[in-house]
């Protein structure tokens, strides 16, 4: 079947920032002529930067959202942050399940998937991470990890799947200069595609995250399967992240 996906190039400001910074950083991305650019391009950012961001990107043809959101709709949940209130500032997209959220914050799959749910029901699009281990890889089990973690997501079925981004982010390859190649990147799109195929949403778009940047961004988009990018460190250099989308 031929791919009608759009393009995505999605950037993860992780922990980086100030309203200097990305208010240069920002403007930069609005100067940027992108007549030649298919690709839909979005920034998530951390929560104290979204009033910033939504105000500057407002009008524009970039999107933004956040890098968590809670389970809860409201109430004594100290730090937390809902999906109404990513709302009050026109998130479009939410990433959750972020390898260094699973790592540093115990998120299980299924609280992950309970985030995915969280951020459909207020009508945003979560972006969920998925992504093995070095060792998990050298085991043999990046599919049957990529299997586990998104089995409580596809169970909220087609009509929510259909509604999400899914990004393969493998562990060993974000923030290290690593990079997957695109051939063991494909592999797991494909998996990911088949599992998507399963449960009635083929079309949904998967993203590669890790290490991507100008230099490698395009051999990663020539497979069928590759829909986009996740970009963190990339992310924070308005020509390297314009360069991935371009
Ligand atoms: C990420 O933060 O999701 C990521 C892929 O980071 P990097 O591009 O820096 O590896």
């Amino acid at each position: 079947m031929t791919a009608t996906r759009t393009r995505l190039v999605l950037g993860n400001w992780k922990m980086h920032g100030s309203l200097a910074d990305n208010a240069k950083l920002l403007s930069a991305l609005l100067a940027a002529p992108r007549v030649a650019s298919t690709a839909q391009m979005g920034v998530c950012v951390p929560f104290p930067y979204l009033a910033q961001t939504a105000q500057a990107l407002t009008g524009s043809s970039i999107a933004w959202g956040a890098q968590d959101i809670s389970t809860q709709a409201q109430g004594a949940f100290t730090g937390e942050v809902s999906g109404a209130m990513l709302n009050d500032f026109a998130c479009r997209f939410v990433l959750t399940g972020h390898s260094e959220r699973r790592a540093m914050h115990a998120e299980s799959d299924q609280i992950i998937a309970d985030k995915a749910n969280a951020a459909l029901v207020a009508g945003l699009t979560p972006v969920v991470c998925v992504g093995e281990s070095l060792a998990e890889r050298d085991a043999g089990q990046a599919l049957v990890v990529i299997a586990r973690q998104l089995a409580p997501v596809l169970a909220l079925g087609a009509d929510a799947v259909q509604k999400m981004v899914v990004a393969y982010e493998p562990v060993w390859a974000i923030g290290t200069g690593r990079t997957a190649s695109p051939e063991q990147a494909q592999e797991v799109h494909a998996a990911i595609r088949a599992a998507l195929r399963g449960v009635g949403a083929e079309q949904v778009q998967i993203l590669y995250g890790g290490s991507v940047k100008a230099a490698n961004a395009a051999s990663l988009f020539a497979m069928p399967d590759i829909d986009g990018a996740l970009v963190g460190g990339a992310s924070l250099v308005a020509e390297e992240f314009l360069a991935i989308a371009s």
